[in-house]
C-alpha cells in the first residue's frame, strides 16, 4: 500500500484515543448537522493547525485554509471561486457568528510576495494569488523603513491580516450582518517559534497577547 505510513498510523491512533473518547459527539453531529459559530481562515501552513492551536472538537470550527490566509474582494463574476463559497456558506447557511482570520509568523507566502526574487513555486498560480497582498504592502510603505527585513516580513504579515479583515467587509452577506452586530470580524497572529498568539484590538489596533496571567511563564525563556 502506498497510501502514507504516517497517515495509517495517525488514523489507528485516533481510532484508539480520540474517536474513542469523542465517539458520541460524531454520532451527534452526523444526526443533526454541524452548527460551528466560529469559523476560521488561516494559511495552508502545516505548522499553523486552527484546531490545534484552538484546541478544537469536531464541530467546533469551520476552517479554509490557503496560502497566506487571504480574502479575495467581493468579485460576482460568475468564476469558481472557493474562498467566497466557504465564506457564503459560512455565513448564509451555518451562520457562524464570528470570523477569525488568522495569521502567523515566517508566512512563506507573505515572504513569497516581499522577495520577488525568490519565488514560492514556478507555476501559474500563486504569484498572482499574491497579488492579493499588494495593497497591505503599499498602505505599509517601504521595506526600508523598517529595522530589519524581519520586522518588515511580521509587519506585512500582520497587516495582511488586517487587509483580509477589510475584504470580507466588501461581501454584501458580511457587511450586513456586522453592521446589525449579528456577526464579528477579528484579526489575529499566531507566532510559531514560541506558540504566542496575539488578538487585534477593534479600537486600537494593536495586537497584543490572549494568555492569561498564569501562562506568563511559557513565553519567559525559550523552550527549545
Ligand atoms: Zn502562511
Amino acid at each position: 500500500m502506498s497510501f502514507p505510513e504516517r497517515l495509517i498510523s495517525g488514523y489507528r491512533a485516533f481510532l484508539e484515543g480520540r474517536l474513542a473518547m469523542e465517539q458520541n459527539r460524531f454520532r451527534e453531529l452526523a444526526e443533526n448537522d454541524q452548527s460551528p459559530e466560529i469559523m476560521v481562515i488561516g494559511c495552508c501552513d502545516s505548522r499553523v493547525s486552527p484546531e490545534v492551536i484552538f484546541d478544537a472538537h469536531p464541530g467546533e470550527l469551520f476552517v479554509v485554509r490557503n496560502v497566506a490566509n487571504l480574502v479575495p474582494p467581493y468579485t460576482p463574476d460568475g468564476a469558481q471561486r472557493a474562498v467566497s463559497a466557504a465564506l457564503e456558506f459560512a455565513v448564509q447557511a451555518l451562520k457562524v457568528k464570528h470570523i477569525v482570520v488568522l495569521g502567523h509568523a515566517h508566512c512563506g507566502g507573505i515572504r513569497a510576495y516581499a522577495e520577488p526574487g525568490a519565488p514560492l513555486s514556478p507555476g501559474d498560480f500563486i504569484g498572482k494569488w499574491m497579488e492579493l497582498i499588494a495593497p497591505a504592502a503599499q498602505s505599509l510603505g517601504a521595506s526600508e523603513r523598517f529595522a530589519s527585513p524581519a520586522d518588515y516580513l511580521a509587519a506585512l504579515e500582520h497587516q495582511s491580516v488586517v487587509k483580509t479583515l477589510d475584504n470580507l467587509m466588501t461581501f454584501p452577506c458580511v457587511r450586513i450582518l456586522v453592521e446589525r452586530k449579528k456577526l464579528q470580524l477579528h484579526a489575529a497572529y499566531f507566532a510559531v517559534g514560541t506558540g504566542l498568539l496575539s488578538v487585534r484590538d477593534p479600537e486600537t489596533g494593536v495586537f497584543a497577547s490572549i494568555a492569561g496571567a498564569g501562562h506568563a511563564r511559557v513565553f519567559e525563556q525559550p523552550r527549545f
